[in-house]
């Protein structure tokens, strides 16, 4: 059976970091059992440029219909003058919310060799693995009512809701439990039940979730301003963290940044599972367009070939492959080679698609050392 795949290069070095993640994608059809159908569409400025809006509506429906979708980065100075509601980025959240990919997974995994790369100190950083669930869809950035008003007297009042639902709260809840049985089997649930009902109610869903469900992972609780502060003091302390839009929006940040390197992160959009288990999905580097580097080949692909490796293990199941190119990316870094965003004393520059290049040379040489 052939797994669909759907691919919006977007901006910038989006189509640098694509073509790469292409050239991967092209190995594993040609040395694995697994075959793709791909199709390739605009989104953000290209789409703007093309369809006159940052998602055609016949794009959204190929990523409906798709297994997963691959994205790479929107945005750029071209279309800084555009009308708000049509800018690139726009497309972008439209995607996310028309799939309703109500869970974002952002791990921060330093690898040894970059282990100099974070601002903290080594022997903090390394063997770092966290993974921060965010959830996406709900809380207050959509909460309503919202809105600034006038209070007649010179003065005007902002005013944003909170809120969420048991449903939303469990159904992230779920993916956060189900992770963790595939890693260490912990989970953090991050909130502020202290002061905001909201968390209050999070706190109590997740409990009763866990103990009716996933009472084999250990969980604990933490508000999350003390989670910021341990996410500094200790952070291989966490195993997974799962978190509201608010609070993941900053944690996932600042735990990224422990790896210090944007050029290496990748993450996952999903929604909910069907009866089958496939579940629609969205794939992409954290990084944004980089417009001071695009069209250089200078760009790191890294980030983009980790968000395919998690689609590997998240949507088509296939952790092995996934494990294949981690290991693969990782031999590459210990190797020092490096694109410069990443370069260090005594490495090798490479530029983008050679870094490309590398990582599929050691995917090849893996393969004829099993064989
Ligand atoms: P950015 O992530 O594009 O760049 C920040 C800095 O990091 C730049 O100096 C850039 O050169 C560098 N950088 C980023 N990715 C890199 C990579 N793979 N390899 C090497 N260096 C890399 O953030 P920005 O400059 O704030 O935003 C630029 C544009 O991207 C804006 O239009 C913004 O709205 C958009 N943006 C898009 C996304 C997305 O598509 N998900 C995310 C963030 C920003």
């Amino acid at each position: 059976m052939n797994h669909s795949i759907v691919i919006l290069p977007g901006d910038g070095i989006g189509h640098e970091v694509m073509a790469e993640v292409k050239k991967i994608i092209g190995w594993v059809q040609a040395n694995t059992d697994m075959s793709f159908d791909i199709q390739e569409d605009h989104l953000g400025g290209a789409a703007i440029d093309a369809y006159g809006v940052p998602l055609a509506d016949s794009t959204l429906e190929k990523c409906r219909k798709a297994d997963a979708v691959l994205m790479g980065s929107v945005g750029g100075p071209k279309w800084d003058k555009v009308d708000y509601a049509i800018r690139p980025e726009a497309g972008l959240l439209k995607l996310r919310k028309e799939l309703d990919l109500f869970a974002n997974l952002r791990p921060a995994i330093v690898f040894d060799s970059l282990v100099d790369a974070s601002t903290l100190k080594a022997e903090i950083v390394r063997g770092l693995d966290i993974m921060i669930v965010r959830e996406l869809t709900g809380g207050v950035y959509f909460g309503e009512p919202r809105g600034i008003e006038d209070l007649g007297n010179g003065q005007k009042r902002g005013f944003n809701t909170q809120t969420y639902t048991t449903a939303e709260i469990e159904r992230v809840g779920r993916v956060a439990f189900e992770l963790a049985r595939k890693r260490h089997n912990r989970v953090t649930s991050c909130e502020k039940a202290n002061v905001m009902e909201s968390g209050k109610l999070w706190r109590e869903v997740i409990t009763a979730l866990h103990a009716a469900e996933y009472s084999d992972v250990t969980l604990n609780h933490m508000y999350a301003d003390n989670c910021a502060m341990q996410l500094l003091r200790n952070p291989k302390q966490f195993d997974v963290i799962v978190t509201d839009n608010l609070f993941g929006d900053i944690l996932s940040d600042e735990a990224s940044m422990l790896t210090g390197s944007l050029g290496m992160l990748p993450s996952a959009s999903l929604g909910a599972a069907d009866a089958n288990g496939r579940r629609n999905a969205l794939y992409e580097p954290v990084h944004g367009s980089a417009p001071d580097i695009a069209g250089q080949g200078k760009a790191n692909p890294l980030a983009a070939i980790l968000s395919l490796a998690m689609a590997l293990r998240y949507s088509f199941h296939r952790g092995d492959i996934a494990e294949l190119i981690e290991w693969a990316v990782e031999d590459v870094l210990s190797a020092g080679i490096r694109t410069a965003d990443i370069m260090a004393d005594s490495c090798t520059p490479v530029g983008t698609a050679a870094m490309g290049d590398a990582v599929i040379a050691r995917l090849a040489q893996q393969k004829a050392n099993a064989a």
